[in-house]
């Protein structure tokens, strides 16, 4: 009898858990072990449940749409815990007061008319800047470039600065300078290449279901009742075994160090740990050129409240334009959007501390982090005294997506291809978002079982 074929995955976020799921399912007699560096596993997906609140610390849900993840979270049983976001507008905090996103507006690329000429977030040069697109050749020319030369050249500065900036840095914490649009907003550079003007191009984006769903009471994203850690939590059930408190420092051909100098030996080994661990775990230079890339840091200070004492905006959150220089830069009514976050008659608001540009205060005290998030908040709309508030820092743990990402992925994986039984997958490659999180692991555990069972074939 042949013994049993082994896998070591390195990291326990949600990557290196859905690869032990994936795997699993298409080789159930693989043995499994996760080795995870912290005392917990999920890697950023955290949630805390305290006084009746379920706090997200990290990803609050995923895109409605990529419908990957849902599968799985179906086939993990998880299917009854599938909860809509609740639809509602989201602002921008800019010129010193919260106005709303135009109409039609997507991604703050405007594709409506009338509501351009009205909104208050542009001024009237800006508007006829922006509305220059129409007319405008070609910016994207095949070859990668920043997410704000290319819409600065579309639109105009102002534009980028009042309506785009505040989201995208809201939503990727980059610095839009050195952010590739092929990598992170592909969809517009095939706008353009298809339609030339955006304006033009984006108006014909819009299925007429989407338009529909627009109007309806649910919003575009899910998330799980019992908050995101239960999908981390019924994952890692399919690993044969997780080792906490077990960090690794050197990944070669079946073989993996851990810090304490163990050597541990495998079938294969599948790489999902955090983006600055590519190089110092590989050791070639691709891998380097990954990790060596920018990284930034950001804290979320979670507040909860008594339902009265935050003023009832009518919408669910807002993002801040950088240049009104607040340490915030985006704010969400968690349990509008999520009514299950908080217990009746309470509020939960969570707001994002730490752009590129300004980490310092990321790095100092819980206390510290949430006075200056809670003075912002405070310039921002009426919020009382919070009843506690909890801070969670991703410390120099964010991937960016520079210019030309795609290319130093692909030179990684290339490489990688050359080294036996050596997988990898993770927010660092294909897209930070939970859906792109679990199809890279789910691609990634079907090249390592593919891989497997050749071994298997050439030992009987
Ligand atoms: C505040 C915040 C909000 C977010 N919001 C959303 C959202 O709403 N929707 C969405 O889709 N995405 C969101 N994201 C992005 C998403 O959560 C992450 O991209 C995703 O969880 C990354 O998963 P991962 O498994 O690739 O990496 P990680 O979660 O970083 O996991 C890597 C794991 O590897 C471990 N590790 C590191 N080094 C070693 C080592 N040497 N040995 C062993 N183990 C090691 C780490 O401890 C960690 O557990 C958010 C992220 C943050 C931080």
């Amino acid at each position: 009898m042949t013994a049993k074929q082994r896998i070591i995955i390195v990291g326990a976020g949600i990557s290196g858990l859905a690869a032990a799921f994936y795997i699993k399912r298409h080789k159930p007699d693989v043995h499994v072990t996760v080795l995870e560096a912290a005392d917990r596993i999920g890697g950023k997906v955290k949630t805390i449940y305290k006084d009746g609140f379920t706090i997200e610390c990290g990803p609050e849900g995923y895109m409605a749409r990529k419908k990957g993840l849902t599968d799985l979270i179906k086939a993990i049983g998880l299917g009854d815990q599938l909860v809509h976001s609740k639809s509602g507008g989201y602002s921008i905090y800019v010129n010193h007061r919260l106005r709303q996103m135009p109409k039609g507006a997507v991604m703050g690329v405007p594709t409506k008319l009338l509501p351009m000429v009205t909104t208050g977030l542009v001024s009237p040069w800006g508007k006829l800047r922006a509305a220059m697109d129409l007319l405008i050749p070609h910016v994207y020319q095949d070859r990668d470039l920043s997410v704000r030369t290319f819409f600065e050249k579309r639109l105009g500065k102002e534009l980028v600065a009042n309506m785009i900036e505040p989201l995208l840095s809201g939503i990727y914490n980059g610095d839009l300078s050195d952010m590739s649009l092929e990598e992170t907003l592909p969809q517009f550079a095939s706008i353009e290449k298809k339609h030339r003007s955006l304006i033009l191009g984006m108006k014909t984006l819009r299925p007429p279901k989407q338009k529909e769903a627009v109007t309806k009471k649910t919003g575009a994203f899910v998330s799980l009742s019992g908050g995101l850690s239960a999908l981390t939590e019924k994952l890692a059930d399919y690993a044969d075994e997780i080792r906490r408190n077990t960090s690794v420092s050197q990944i070669n051909s079946g073989r993996v160090t851990l810090d304490d100098g163990t050597v541990l030996n495998a079938d294969a080994i599948l790489l999902a740990a955090s983006p600055k661990q590519f190089g110092p775990l590989l050791n070639f230079p691709e891998a380097w050129a990954l990790s060596n890339d920018k990284r930034s840091s950001t804290a979320t200070v979670a507040f909860a409240f008594k339902k009265e004492d935050v003023e009832a905006l009518d919408i669910t959150g807002y993002v801040v334009s950088r240049k009104e220089q607040l340490h915030i830069t985006a704010c969400s009514f968690m349990d509008r959007k999520w009514p299950h976050l908080a217990p009746d008659g309470y509020a939960f608001v969570r707001t994002y501390v730490g752009t590129p540009e300004d980490q310092a205060l990321v790095h100092q005290s819980d206390a510290a982090i949430a006075q200056a998030a809670l003075a912002d908040l405070r310039t921002i709309s009426r919020i009382g005294t919070p009843l506690f508030s909890i801070v969670t820092r991703q410390i120099d743990n964010m991937p960016q997506y520079t210019v030309n990402h795609k290319q130093r992925v692909h030179a990684f994986e290339n490489a990688l291809s050359t080294i036996d039984g050596v997988f990898a997958c993770g927010a660092m490659l294909h897209g930070v978002g939970l859906p792109d999180c679990t199809e890279n692991a789910r691609q990634t555990a079907e090249q390592a079982v593919h891989y497997l069972n050749t071994l298997e074939h050439a030992h009987s």
